[in-house]
């Protein structure tokens, strides 16, 4: 166990979330509806309540760096284009965690950490917890996806990070297991083989505690530059990942896709 002056807390929940479209943040749907209800559940009496949330999103890229935000109160970021005004006025008024982010910086060997006071909070990370936490009580900070690393990297920061859950922070990894924008379907077409093949892959990775395979996605080839022509959804997963526990099981929601080429699944270990 790694000294941390954080204090020990039962092991948090650990969560990785397929996030899609923004609009789910402010719209009643099956993904939002989950969302919700795990909020719930993880809040419920009797259930350790987190200290910190540790978002890693898909939307906030550093390259030749890795950052932590260490700033009081983080911005809610809009960090999209084209979507109807109600969306542009949600606010996550969240706390931050600028002594946890400290933390987390002293724990990470793997590469230097930074911190940072320009960011806030993306809508990879508030579009989720807007619905999940909307009392937005919790502070959240964010770590940031230095890209250009190979994928091992993103899971070895994941093991790093895996021992903040025993000190009260809740780890959640914000993507998306098959994202193609380039395909997406706005006529409501079917989701393309392709998109299930690699998410039924993924799943079964996921489910056998086999990561191996989902750090080593592209040896999938064509499949896996159809699933991601672009990593940045993909790499969430991995921190997820790497801070599992060898005990632990994963539970399925949202495994269900949107656009034909987004794939929603979500996981969490608890
Ligand atoms: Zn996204």
């Amino acid at each position: 166990m790694i000294d941390l002056p954080l204090s020990p807390s039962p092991r948090m929940p650990l969560l990785f979330v397929g996030h899609g479209n923004p609009m789910n943040a402010i719209t009643d749907n099956s993904f939002s509806r989950e969302w919700r209800r795990i909020g719930k559940t993880l809040l419920a009496e009797g259930m350790p309540k987190p200290t910190a949330i540790l978002s890693i999103s898909a939307h906030w890229i550093t390259p030749e760096t890795t950052m932590v935000t260490a700033m009081p109160q983080p911005k809610t970021i809009h960090d999209f284009g084209g979507f109807p005004d109600e969306l542009y006025a949600a606010q996550y008024p969240a706390p931050g965690a600028p002594e946890v982010a400290a933390e987390t910086k002293k724990i990470v060997k793997r590469a230097p950490i930074a911190l940072d006071h320009e960011w806030g909070l993306d809508h990879g990370t508030w579009s989720v917890l807007l619905p999940m936490f909307p009392n937005a009580a919790i502070p959240v900070y964010q770590l940031s996806i230095d890209y250009g690393r190979p994928a091992e990297f993103h899971f070895d920061i994941g093991r790093e990070l895996r021992a903040l859950r025993e000190r009260g922070v809740l780890i959640m990894g914000s993507g998306n297991i098959v994202h193609n924008l380039r395909r997406v379907r706005f006529d409501g077409g079917p989701t393309y083989d392709w998109a299930l093949e690699f998410d039924a892959i993924m799943a079964k990775a996921i489910e056998s505690g086999d990561f191996k395979s989902a750090i080593e996605f592209q040896k999938l080839g064509e499949l896996a530059k159809l699933a991601h022509p672009t990593y940045d959804h993909f790499l969430p997963l991995l921190y997820t990942l790497g801070a599992v526990h060898p005990d632990e099981h994963p539970e399925f929601f949202n495994a269900d896709f949107d656009f034909g080429s987004a794939s929603m699944r979500s996981v969490i270990y608890r």
